[in-house]
């Protein structure tokens, strides 16, 4: 590889948007067969909107919101800055809480007015033996249209469900149909669960989604794939991709993500736009040709 070429293509590659970290990474990218893409924020807009709010039998709509707005709005998750957003829109004051606590992937809780809130997915409600069976197939309606659904209890009963909806960035569809033209394999990873994950995964036509994965968990999906003898890029935004990021023989990070994702991957891609992904395998393929 002739040290001209490669600082070439980095130049010419910074020109639309996409970051190499060092010229190893633009002799490398054509390799890639396998494309992992992380759902929210990478696929999605990343701003979800509070959609829908279902309340338990009994219970006063104002504070319900009320309660779990407050223990949200301790908390910087994107889904947890779309309710408190929703909550606040509707007027409604929120309060002090004590004990607040997030648990990475499942939930958040605390204590608001002297009772105990939490707030997450259905694994989260039965790690704490509060009972949703009532309440699971609306749950799933909400799934099928791509929403995500978040769980309430307070004091260890179930008092209502809050969905958000995210939606798909424009270019989205488009850049994941050029990749799969190009011969790449497309995955979606995510956090949320099966039903919302194949929601938005047939809606932009990846291969196939890998749903309901533990933030930790996400560099060892990378590292299955990679034991298959794939060569893998991930793309992400948020510090739940990190470690997936820095596994991946190609690290891609959105460039309006977060600090720590983009420390951690070997290319950033300074427009949110997907077709970044199929850009860099393309230069990166050209330049290899230039050079053998
Ligand atoms: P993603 O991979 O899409 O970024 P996460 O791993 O951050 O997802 O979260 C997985 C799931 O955990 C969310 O879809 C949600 O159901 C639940 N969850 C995480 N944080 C919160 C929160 N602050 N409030 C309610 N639910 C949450
Ligand atoms: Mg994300």
């Amino acid at each position: 590889a002739t040290p001209t070429s490669i600082m070439a293509g980095t130049g010419r590659a910074a020109e639309y948007g996409i970051l190499f970290k060092g010229g190893e990474y633009l002799e490398q990218t054509h390799q890639l067969d396998t494309v992992v893409v992380d759902k929210t924020g990478t696929v999605t807009k990343g701003e979800p909107a509070l959609t829908d709010v279902v309340l338990a039998a009994g219970k006063d709509e104002l504070t319900f919101l009320s309660l779990i707005g407050s223990v949200e709005k301790q908390s910087e998750h994107p889904l947890a800055q779309a309710i408190v957003k929703g909550i606040e829109a509707r007027g409604i004051a929120l309060q002090e809480v004590q004990e607040f606590q997030a648990i990475p992937g499942l939930g958040v809780q605390g204590i608001v007015a002297g009772k105990k809130v939490l707030v997450g997915n259905r694994r989260f409600m039965q790690a704490n033996l509060v009972d949703i069976t009532p309440v699971l197939s609306q749950m799933e309606q909400f799934e099928e249209k791509g929403k995500t659904a978040m769980l309430a209890s307070i004091d260890g009963e179930f008092a209502g469900l809050v969905a958000v909806s995210d939606t798909v960035k424009e270019t989205s569809k488009q850049a994941i149909e050029r990749l799969k033209e190009m011969g790449i394999e497309v995955i979606m990873l995510t956090g949320d669960n099966e039903r919302t994950a194949k929601a938005i995964g047939e809606e932009v036509g990846v291969d196939y989604v890998i749903a309901d994965v533990l933030p930790e968990q996400k560099a060892e999906e990378i590292k299955k794939l990679q034991n298959t003898g794939k060569k893998v890029a991930m793309v992400g935004d948020g510090i739940n991709d990190a470690p997936a990021l820095a596994v991946a023989d190609i690290g891609m990070a959105i460039g309006t993500g977060t600090d720590v994702a983009i420390e951690s991957a070997d290319i950033t891609l300074i427009r949110g736009d997907l077709n970044s992904i199929a850009d860099a395998i393309l230069m990166s393929r050209k330049t290899i040709r230039n050079i053998k």
